[in-house]
């Protein structure tokens, strides 16, 4: 990318790579993730240096090692979900320390769909809030890549979620995968079926990662005390808002989390990837590649995912 934009301004062309330098390794990838941060950057709401590439996800070999690294050797099967643009690419050079060695049982394909969704979902249901039986919550894009992930997280945990989706085919694909309610908000008023659904007291938590459009309505749907989790923006960045909001509201809490502070340091990468690779290994969740694309058909897969014509996770084949 030289300028940010819509999907042409990806361009696919030759780079050459330095050899890994000190702490870096070089991973050759089998698989790449497409994450809708990936739109954030192209578009410039999320600020990178130009010219420069995209995607921060991926699942490869390694192919070398650069001076001192200890964490990974040639030949070693990896994963990664990291905010250093460059993903999108058959090979590129990235800090060995924000590389994890992937189970044998795990696949390639399997593991660039689920690194960032899969580690957001852990740190959104075990740090963020620490979910427990019982809980119910408000999950938003519930048949999105995350939300998939987001469904049957939560029946594993036994938290009733309610997902909200925009068509009656992801409310199906939501409800297959766990979600215990699930309302269209194309065509149902969503803040008033929560308050059906719940007897009138609203959830504990929202998850929100649409923004702009459901930002308000998402704080009405929770009861005294919730915590409203704003994790991205889909819609459009939440605009500002009065804190007496939240006041009027029963003293409600607010957040907006990101993974790559959750994932900052290396032990706590380490916890949350080896809780994911447990869910996943065990068969409790399932991460299904729904959308496969070319990497030179990039700019197809980001007017889909932007059109909300995707569900679940995708992947791109370098
Ligand atoms: P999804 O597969 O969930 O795709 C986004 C979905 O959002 C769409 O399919 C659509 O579902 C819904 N949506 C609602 N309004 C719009 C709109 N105006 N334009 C586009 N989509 C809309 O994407 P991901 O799984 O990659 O990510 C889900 C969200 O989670 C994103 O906002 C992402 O930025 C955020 N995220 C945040 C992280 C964090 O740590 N803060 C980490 C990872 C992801 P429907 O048709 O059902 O409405």
């Amino acid at each position: 990318m030289h300028r940010t934009g819509g999907p042409e301004v990806m361009e696919y062309v030759d780079v050459e790579l330095a050899p890994p330098g000190p702490g870096e390794a070089r991973v050759r990838h089998e698989a790449i993730g497409l994450n809708f941060i990936d739109v954030y950057f192209r578009t410039g709401l999320y600020p990178q240096l130009l010219p420069g590439g995209l995607g921060v996800e991926g699942a490869g070999i390694v192919e070398a090692v650069g001076e001192g690294v200890t964490e990974v050797k040639v030949g070693d099967r990896v994963a990664y979900a990291a905010r250093i643009n460059g993903a999108y690419a058959q090979q590129r050079n990235i800090p060995a320390n924000l590389l994890l060695a992937l189970p044998e049982r795990i696949g390639f394909d399997t593991a660039a769909a689920m690194m960032l969704q899969g580690l957001t979902v852990q740190y959104l249901f075990h740090r963020t809030v620490a979910l427990k039986a019982g809980d119910t919550i408000l999950f938003h894009a519930a048949a999105g890549g995350v939300g998939l992930i987001a469904c049957q997280w939560a029946k594993v945990l036994g938290v009733n979620l309610i997902g909200t989706v925009g068509s009656d085919e992801k409310a199906a694909l939501a409800s297959a995968h766990g979600a215990a309610h699930v309302i269209n908000y194309n065509k149902e008023n969503f803040v008033e079926r929560v308050r059906e659904i719940t007897g009138g007291k609203g959830v504990s938590v929202v998850y929100d990662s649409i923004g702009k459009d459901t930002f308000t309505g998402s704080l009405d749907c929770l009861a005294p005390l919730g915590m409203m989790v704003s994790f991205g923006n889909a819609s459009g960045p939440v605009p500002p808002f009065s804190l007496t909001e939240l006041g009027s509201r029963g003293s409600l809490f607010i957040t907006r989390p990101s993974l790559f502070s959750y994932a900052s340091n290396r032990s706590n990468l380490e916890e949350m990837a080896a809780s994911l690779f447990g869910v996943v290994s065990s068969g409790e969740v399932k991460v299904d590649v729904h959308q496969r694309y070319r990497l030179d058909e990039v700019a197809r897969a980001h007017t889909e995912l932007e059109a909300r014509k995707t569900t679940g996770s995708s992947i791109l084949l370098p």
